[in-house]
């Protein structure tokens, strides 16, 4: 396939040409929700991010196979081995069961990712749904020595498995360092060192969500879930993984170790991450108070906010920085997307009218190449919308009358602002007027038609009744050379 694709491979540290293990198919695994409550802004950045590559990468003609997982068991409260499992308490506390608050949790997210454009994955696969595979991933572990069983719990073994491999390859971490870094056991725990992490957990009398396996009823740790299902799916090597840098280490880091000790081989060529999102420079956090949900941006219903913001305005925000930038947020901040946005779709849809000239004063030609290089290196879609916004004058000129565009070159220009504006950064009109209801606007065409018909028979009092009307429903009503442009 002819493309010159390069990613920055989080394992490696450096930008790589894109090579899929299968000639015309990618497999393509993201770490997906763990579903207890509302999706928030930093999930939304994981979703963005990967949905952009899996645009591009269908652009390029790949099969992509995308597997994002759904996780509804063994995330504890710490994300270690410790706690209650996050679901179960939440279902504790609303007194439902525990599939209960995944469904009611993962449908939510489900419509959070429609508004936001983001195309649903391949593959949707539910932890708990896929026990029997994270058991027998673990009996290989232990097979393969890298495993211990301590009161009916299953163990990763860091140290032994530190002998012969890296643990600590992806996040850099030093194990030694760790080692001396958290305290002793105090000989009351079931692990040999603090490092080791659970493969498989024993339920305690009072937990609700529980399997049966060789070692107890129990459940399995967190990092287990993805290597089963990752491997099921997409067979024992594939090409990408991806998910947000806060789950390089421990969630990843794991995981690379599980793969490594239960196939004895890598699992996967290129590691993605995706920097975070912060608030007034503040990490998001529950304790911070500023974990901002998705709805609450599209409802302007959080103290942060200073009104709602659609969720073409996130989406267009998140875009406007490199996945590997922190984003920062402000209700400032989201303000100016949401004028860029405009802007943008604004002028996109000027483009649809614009008519053509015998020959081009402007020079809107390498935009297709610009564009399709910036995203080449490592998705950079801020350098894309860049360019984006420089056709947006020779549009402007055009339309305003001051500059001319040949057939050719209009044409060209279409077909590349639909291409990276619709199909690739999933950027999408909003308006209830444009798309999806024709009769509606087709109703407020007439209207306006009458107007100007009214104003060329100098009737004011029907111009203005129109005109005032309108407005006052929310319509914004522009006069331009050839008649009117509007918008809700
Ligand atoms: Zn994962």
């Amino acid at each position: 396939m002819e493309h010159k694709l390069y990613i920055y491979n989080t394992l490696s540290r450096k930008k790589e040409q894109f090579i899929p293990l299968h000639e015309n198919t990618v497999g393509m695994y993201v770490c997906g929700p763990t579903v207890y409550g509302d999706a928030h802004l930093g999930h939304a950045r994981p979703a963005i991010t990967f949905d952009i590559l899996f645009r591009y990468l269908q652009h390029l003609g790949y099969k992509v196979r995308y597997v994002r997982n759904i996780t509804d068991v063994g995330h504890l409260e710490n994300d270690a081995d410790s706690g209650e499992d996050k679901i179960a308490k939440k279902a504790r506390l609303e007194r439902l069961e525990p599939m209960e608050v995944v469904q009611y949790y993962v449908n939510r997210y489900h419509k959070a990712m429609e508004a936001l454009n983001v195309m649903p994955p391949s593959i949707e696969p539910h932890a708990s749904g896929h026990i029997m595979e994270q058991i027998e991933f673990t009996q290989k572990i232990l097979d393969a020595g890298f495993a211990y069983e301590s009161e009916g719990s299953v163990y990763f073994d860091v140290v032994k498995y530190n002998e012969t491999n890296n643990y600590g390859i992806l996040s850099g971490r030093n194990i030694d360092e760790m080692l001396e870094t958290t305290r002793d056991l105090d000989g009351q725990s079931e692990k040999r060192r603090s490092v080791d992490f659970a493969l498989w957990k024993k339920a305690s009398p009072e937990h609700i969500m529980r399997w049966k396996a060789p070692w107890s009823d129990g459940f399995p740790g967190w990092h287990m879930e993805c290597s089963a299902m990752g491997t099921k799916y997409l067979g024992e090597e594939f090409d990408i993984h991806g998910g947000g840098m806060d789950l390089m280490f421990p969630h990843h880091e794991c995981e690379i170790a599980q793969n490594k000790a239960g196939l004895g081989k890598d699992t996967v060529k290129y590691w993605m991450h995706n920097n975070m999102i912060t608030i007034g420079g503040q990490k998001m956090g529950k304790s911070l108070g500023n974990f901002i949900q998705l709805h609450e941006f599209f409802e302007g219903t959080h103290k942060l906010l200073s009104k709602a913001f659609s969720p073409m305005t996130i989406r267009f925000f998140i875009l406007q920085a490199h996945y590997r930038s922190t984003v920062d947020f402000s209700s400032e901040a989201l303000e100016a997307s949401e004028k860029g946005l405009e802007r943008l779709m604004d002028g996109y849809a000027r483009l649809q009218k614009l008519t053509p000239s015998a020959t081009s004063t402007v020079n809107t030609v390498g935009l297709r190449a610009k564009c399709e290089e910036a995203l080449n290196d490592d998705l950079n879609t801020p350098i894309t919308i860049s360019y984006l916004f420089e056709a947006l004058k020779a549009i402007n000129l055009v339309h305003d009358g001051k500059a001319t565009i040949s057939a050719a070159d209009l044409s060209e220009l279409q077909s590349v602002f639909k291409l990276m504006v619709e199909d690739l950064l999933g950027l999408k009109v909003e308006t209830a007027a444009t798309g999806t209801n024709d009769a509606y606007k087709k109703a407020i065409d007439m209207l306006l038609a009458m107007r100007l018909e009214a104003k060329r028979n100098k009737d004011w009092a029907t111009s203005d009744k129109i005109r005032n009307e309108l407005t006052a429903f929310g319509f914004e009503i522009k006069d331009t050379k050839d008649g009117f442009e509007w918008k809700m």
